[in-house]
């Protein structure tokens, strides 16, 4: 019940010349509303041939994507953050984040669009900036920022891959909160790559870890720790160990 997204038996090679890349295999996974689900695998498995896959950025050779309506579906209405922010660098944080909203044409008006953006840059606490240029901005700053961007569109998922990767612990951990805020404020689900196994014991409600080339789903461990998730505590420090040995052995 409840189903953002349904990933059934998707599969994907590369072809390069001679050669062929089995990327994944296979792979099914369901999502449901509001769940922040984490992806991890060996570097170079497919992570991000999934994420781009359920972007329409890749089509899949076989299997398919559906959304909520229980069809493949067109319409399912995914964001994307990447690593590297993404933002345009000679608009303000304003333009940036109306960039997408101008492009639909569900706001009529430039007020409507406006009163969108403000709300945004509220939800990603950065008022303040609102008229800086990018490069005028810590990266995690900037992250905020692409997030904002990211659900401007009001997406059904938000997809992120490896979106903290580049950050310092301390912003990593704020930028981690803001996830968590966001999807009891918003009701986001959220569909994330990441390798950091303890990024994925504070966040998750359910990881998926994938195998190496050709990915299959290995396993997916539901994470029940309440949250705020205290990383001390002997049980969730076992977890970040037992993710990490599934994550390393990769078969
Ligand atoms: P991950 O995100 O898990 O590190 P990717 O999804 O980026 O892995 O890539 C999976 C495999 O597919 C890698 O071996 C990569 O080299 C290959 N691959 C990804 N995209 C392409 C492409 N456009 N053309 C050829 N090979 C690709
Ligand atoms: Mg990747």
């Amino acid at each position: 019940m409840n189903e953002v997204l349904v990933l059934d038996s998707l599969s994907k090679q590369f072809i390069e010349g001679d050669s062929v890349c089995r990327a994944i295999d296979s792979v099914s996974l369901t999502i449901r509303k509001k769940e922040i689900v984490c992806l991890m695998g060996p570097s170079g498995c497919g992570k991000s041939t999934v994420l781009r896959i359920i972007s329409r950025l890749e089509n899949a050779d076989s299997g398919q994507v559906l959304g909520s309506d229980g069809l493949y579906s067109e319409r399912l209405r995914s964001a994307m953050v990447f690593q590297d922010h993404g933002l345009f660098p000679w608009l303000s944080v304003r333009e940036n984040i109306s960039y997408g909203l101008n492009m639909k044409v569900r706001f009529s008006s430039k007020e409507q669009v406006n009163k969108k953006v403000s709300e945004l840059l509220t939800l990603v606490r950065m008022e303040e900036f609102a008229n800086s240029l990018p490069h005028h901005l810590s990266g995690g700053m900037k992250q905020r920022v692409a997030v904002a961007r990211a659900l401007a569109v009001e997406p059904e998922i938000l997809l992120m891959d490896e979106p903290f990767s580049a950050l310092d612990t301390f912003t990593r951990r704020e930028l981690q909160d803001e996830v968590l805020r966001i999807r009891n404020q918003l009701n986001t689900t959220f569909f994330i790559v990441t390798h950091n196994p303890e990024e994925a014991v504070y966040l998750a409600d359910r990881i998926v870890i994938l195998t190496q080339r050709p990915a299959v789903v290995r396993k997916e461990i539901p994470v029940t720790f309440e949250f705020p998730r205290n990383m001390a505590d002997p049980s969730v420090i076992a977890l970040v160990q037992d993710v990490t040995r599934l994550v390393a052995s990769g078969q």
